[in-house]
C-alpha cells in the first residue's frame, strides 16, 4: 500500500478517554488538518498555524504534520498489540479515501476501529461498510464556529444509519443541553452523549457535576474525559 496519509502522531498503547469505549485499551492515529477552528480545541497543533495554544502551549507548526506511507503506519499500531485503534484529529474523515485501505487491513486483523469526527463530512459507503464506528461530535455555538460550518444535517443523518454510531457533544452548562436537544428534536441523534470540555481535571470535574443530573433526566448518557483525569493535558498518552 504506497498511499500515504498526513498524520500528527501515532501513540498508545493507552486507553481510550471519552464515550462509549471509555477505559478500553486502545492505540490512537491522529490526523492533521480541521476544517473547523473550535476556540477550546485540544489539538491545535493538528491545523492551527499560530503555534500556541489558547492555554499558553508552543509548539512548532512546521513539524507537526508528516506525509506517512499506509503501510509505516500499520506497522506503528500492530507493534502495540491492541484491539481497537482509534482514529481522531483533527478531521480525520478529511483524509477517508487515503485511510481506507488502513481501516481494511486493521479490521481484517480482527482489530476493531473507533473514527473520531466533528460530524460534518458526509461518510463514503466504501468506509461504512468496512465495520467502522463512528464517534459524531458536533459542535455547538460555544465552539465559536459558525453554523452552517459546524452543522451538516444530511452528515448527520447518514452517521444516524451507521451501525454502533454515538453522537458525543461537548458541554459546559444546562443551556449547552437544551442546544442539544434542539439538535436531538430535528435529527432523531441517537445515542447521546454528553462529555465535559475541559483540558484540566478541575474543568472537566466542574462541568460534569455542572450538567449529570439533567443528563440523567433528559435519558441521555455521561462520559467523562479519562484521559485527563489520569494524565493531565500531557501529549501522547
Ligand atoms: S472539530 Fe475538533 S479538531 Fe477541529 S477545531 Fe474543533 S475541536 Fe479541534
Amino acid at each position: 500500500m504506497s498511499t500515504t496519509i498526513v498524520v500528527n502522531e501515532v501513540f498508545g498503547p493507552t486507553v481510550q478517554g471519552e464515550g462509549p469505549s471509555t477505559g478500553h485499551r486502545c492505540a490512537f492515529l491522529r490526523l492533521g488538518g480541521c476544517n473547523l477552528s473550535c476556540r477550546w480545541c485540544d489539538t491545535p497543533y493538528t491545523w492551527d498555524w499560530q503555534g500556541l495554544s489558547d492555554d499558553g502551549h508552543a509548539y512548532d507548526p512546521h513539524t507537526e504534520l508528516t506525509a506517512r506511507s499506509v503501510n509505516d503506519v500499520l506497522a506503528e499500531l500492530l507493534a502495540m498489540d491492541v484491539r481497537l485503534v482509534v482514529i481522531s484529529g483533527g478531521e480525520p474523515l478529511n483524509q477517508q479515501r487515503r485511510m481506507r485501505p488502513l481501516v481494511a487491513e486493521l479490521i481484517s486483523r480482527g482489530i476493531a476501529v473507533e473514527i473520531e469526527t466533528n460530524g460534518t463530512v458526509v461518510p463514503e459507503d466504501e468506509l461504512i461498510a468496512l465495520g467502522v464506528r463512528f464517534n459524531v461530535s458536533p459542535k455547538l455555538a460555544h465552539s465559536g464556529d459558525e453554523e452552517h460550518r459546524r452543522i451538516n444535517a444530511d452528515a448527520l443523518r447518514k452517521f444516524q444509519q451507521t451501525p454502533g454510531v454515538a453522537f458525543k457533544f461537548v458541554c459546559r452548562s444546562v443551556d449547552d443541553l437544551a442546544e442539544v436537544g434542539t439538535l436531538q428534536a430535528a435529527l432523531g441523534l441517537d445515542p447521546i452523549w454528553i462529555m465535559p470540555e475541559g483540558k484540566k481535571e478541575q474543568a472537566v470535574i466542574a462541568h460534569l457535576q455542572t450538567v449529570a443530573d439533567e443528563v440523567v433526566r433528559r435519558g441521555w448518557n455521561l462520559t467523562t474525559r479519562l484521559h485527563v483525569l489520569a494524565w493531565g493535558d500531557r501529549r501522547g498518552v
